[in-house]
């Protein structure tokens, strides 16, 4: 026997959970299949103030301040010469929100999925969707015990994250423009913290002249997040196991080295790649596609969550649309909305990996008002017209660079 709801979402991250509160406070019931029990592990703790801005949206802000996370107040460049760059979010363009959060994002997802569940959601645990019906709008899944379940649905959003459900069954992925990286990352205790006004910036060090980079996360109870990022064939060529990788590049960069003397690593040293990601469509008729289950570009400026967020918000309203009878033009008002923002995003990524960028936050002589629009980008405001870097951001970049 199927059950029927208004909008099934598949997967419970933030995503799916955030469109569900939007979708639950309009009246629609919603059935959300999440594969996994919660908590469960998934890479991507630090947030953009962007985030805080949809959360407060949709309700949600509130839950995740009284959790105690770390605030983040920006981030900090370390190169290999320990000089260091800091972007203070807070000196943004007049933005509200200028802090966001460090989060572990079991913790973090575990929250709003469960307040999803206390608004009204109807969360299954241990659902793994394996097939969908597009013509009659159907979503089969197993449950804990194997069985097939059938849920027929007005609408489908797919906020199934690295699972790209919806993408895989209905052909819709293709290949990512950037290079397939890796990304090799721990979590550690017992480092050397930044202190005082530094308190809660992520640490994004520069290592081998480009070649790498390293995220240092701090969270509210003295475990760090560290991941280094570079190409495959860089870790492939050394021939060493993730582990000895990990603690070589460590012990070649003098600030690491100094930084992690004392730390001791929590969990073994794993790795995940192939994680950037594209898409033919965002949209078909009675479903959507929201949060990484779209494109994914690169973790360098922490834009996934804000990104899933983004469009959990955006989705959620043309959602409560359609089902309301109103004529939704997808195209325009969802997948070109998305792709302003994530197309200035992937113009920084790759001045990031062109090394356009570090000659840009390092430039000794910038004018104030390219330092808050910098900022700004890299708190997720990548609509905001008025900033200078929003529109034909890579002529800006390559502009400004001739200046500096
Ligand atoms: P997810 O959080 O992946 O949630 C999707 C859910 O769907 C999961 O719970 C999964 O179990 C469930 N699911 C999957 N398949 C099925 C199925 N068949 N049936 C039912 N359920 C299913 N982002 C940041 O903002 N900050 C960072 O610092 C950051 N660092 C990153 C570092 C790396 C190395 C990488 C690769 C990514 C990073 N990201 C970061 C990106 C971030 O991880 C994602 O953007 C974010 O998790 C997307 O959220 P989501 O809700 O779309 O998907």
């Amino acid at each position: 026997m199927e059950e029927n709801c208004d909008v099934l979402v598949i997967g419970g991250g933030p995503s799916g959970s955030v469109a569900a509160c939007k979708l639950l406070k309009a009246g629609f019931s919603v059935i959300i299949l999440e594969k996994l029990e919660f908590p469960r592990f998934v890479i991507g703790e630090s947030l953009l103030p962007r985030c805080n801005e949809i959360l407060e949206k949709n309700g949600l802000i509130d839950v995740i301040e009284e959790q105690g996370f770390m605030l983040k107040p920006g981030a900090i460049f370390i190169d290999e010469k320990k000089q260091e760059e800091l972007i203070d979010f807070r000196n943004n363009l007049g933005q509200k929100w200028g802090t966001s959060y460090q989060v572990k994002r079991e913790e973090f997802d575990n929250v709003l999925l469960g307040t999803a569940k206390k608004r009204g959601a109807d969360v299954r645990h241990k659902y793994e969707v394996i097939a969908y019906d597009n013509d009659n709008n159907k979503v089969t899944a197993t449950d804990e015990n194997g069985e097939e379940k059938v849920f027929k649905a007005r609408f489908v959003l797919d906020a199934s994250g690295y699972g790209r459900v919806l993408p895989k069954l209905l052909d819709l992925d293709i290949p990512s423009d950037l290079r397939l990286r890796n990304a090799i990352f721990t979590r550690v205790e017992g480092e050397t913290r930044r202190k005082g006004d530094n308190e809660g910036f992520i640490d994004i060090v520069i290592h081998d002249d480009n070649k790498a980079w390293l995220w240092g996360i701090p969270f509210s109870d003295g475990v760090t997040s560290i991941g280094v990022v570079c190409e495959e064939t860089y870790f492939e060529k050394t021939g060493l196991s993730l582990e000895e990788f990990f603690d070589k590049v460590i012990n070649e960069h003098e600030y690491l080295k100094e930084k992690y003397k004392d730390a001791k690593k929590l969990r073994p040293v794993g790795v995940i790649n192939g994680y950037s990601s594209a898409i033919k469509t965002m949209h078909g008729k009675g479903f959507a596609l929201s949060g990484n289950a779209t494109e994914f570009l690169d973790p360098v400026f922490s834009s996934g969550v804000t990104l899933a967020l983004e469009s959990s918000d955006r989705v959620g309203d043309l959602i409560i649309k359609e089902l309301n009878g109103e004529k939704v033009d997808w195209q325009k008002d969802y997948e070109d909305y998305m792709m302003i923002g994530i197309n200035v995003f992937r113009e920084f990524v790759y001045a990031w990996y062109e090394g356009k960028l570090r000659k840009i936050f390092y430039a000794p002589n910038k004018a104030e008002k390219i330092k808050q629009s910098v900022a700004s980008i890299l708190s997720g405001y990548v609509w905001d017209e008025d900033n200078y870097f929003v529109r034909s951001s890579k002529q800006k970049i390559d502009a400004l660079i001739s200046m500096v």
